[in-house]
């Protein structure tokens, strides 16, 4: 039987550590990042070495979400974290500490594929702490205009999304599935971002996107894809939107059990769905799992949404 990621009683962290090099999508600078095992139940905390700052990835900590997601902490923030974000919520990393030295995310790909690769190269190791769980018990749903998001209880993590865009090329797409890890890598994973040429330069006289290239995005324009390779999938786009939305809605801090059924989706209504989701107590319990795959009630909180200051005790190896 394919295991969800999120199914594990236990926590787990890296079995290593990562080093990755590569460019900010919009400043087009060169970015190191290094990512560490993490302490049980810190969670998933960026660090700022430049700005000597800790900024959790939690729902509350989103400050921007126009093109990407971007986390901020006393004015220093963190941009395009959703891919590495999807990447560790994918492969059911509970606790890492992701190092930068600028406020931007190396782009790699445009997709989790990279990020994956390194993460499944290096294993990860289980933590003596149970995991907690999101479970959702009763309908939630936010609609912006022509966009929603519904949340239905549901045995597994499922998630189902629709686009429908105004351009021959990408039109309406719609992908359902149960989220496994194994489908998480084979079908979600390497799916990349997607800009329309028209935007992408308009960006750039912008001085944004500088670093966006047909090396790290799909292109497209009138009259179809720019990209001399083609498409990965036939629908990758709505598998990228897919995929943005597991790393977003990471930031509850907790996997989730549920149905995600989102219709033409984006980063702010991610953010909106999972701000619902805060305001709703009664339509959710925190549960811990017995066995793989088997919820039962541990707690119930109002508040989940807080790390403890504990979840900064792993920074301390940084200033070091
Ligand atoms: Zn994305």
């Amino acid at each position: 039987m394919e295991r969800y990621y999120g199914w594990e009683p236990f926590q787990h962290t890296l079995g290593g550590k990562i080093r990755m090099a590569g460019i900010g999508l919009h400043s087009g600078q060169p970015v190191n990042m290094t990512i560490r095992p993490a302490h049980p139940s810190s969670g998933i905390v960026f660090w700022r070495k430049d700005k000597q700052m800790a900024i959790p990835a939690l729902m509350d900590r989103v400050v921007d979400t126009t093109l990407a997601t971007t986390i901020g902490e006393q004015g220093a923030v963190i941009s395009t974290t959703e891919h590495l974000l999807a990447a560790l919520a994918g492969l059911g990393v509970d606790n890492a500490q992701i190092e930068l030295e600028g406020a931007e995310l190396p782009i790699m790909d445009g997709s989790a594929w990279p990020f994956v690769h390194l993460l499944r190269k290096i294993g990860l190791r289980r933590q003596k702490s149970f995991k907690k769980i999101i479970k959702i018990t009763d309908e939630i749903t936010i609609q912006d205009g022509d966009r929603s998001i519904r949340i239905l209880p549901y045995e597994g993590f499922r998630i189902t999304c629709e686009i429908d865009f105004d351009h021959a090329a990408i039109s309406k797409q719609c992908y359902s599935a149960e989220i496994t890890t194994d489908r998480f890598i084979t079908e979600i994973s390497r799916a990349r971002t997607f800009g329309f040429l028209e935007e992408v330069e308009h960006l750039q006289q912008n001085g944004k996107a500088l670093g966006g290239s047909l090396a790290n995005a799909v292109v497209v324009d009138r009259l179809g894809i720019l990209n001399a390779e083609g498409l990965r999938f036939e629908d990758e786009f709505v598998r990228h939107k897919v995929l943005d939305l597991i790393g977003d809605f990471s930031l509850l801090g907790f996997p989730l059990m549920g149905h995600v059924i989102a219709s033409r989706p984006g980063h702010q209504l991610h953010l909106k769905a999972m701000q619902e989701i805060a305001r709703r107590p009664e339509c959710w319990q925190l549960v811990r799992l017995h066995r793989a795959g088997e919820a039962g009630i541990l707690e119930r909180s109002i508040r989940p949404f807080f790390l403890p200051v504990s979840a900064l005790a792993g920074h301390q190896s940084c200033s070091a």
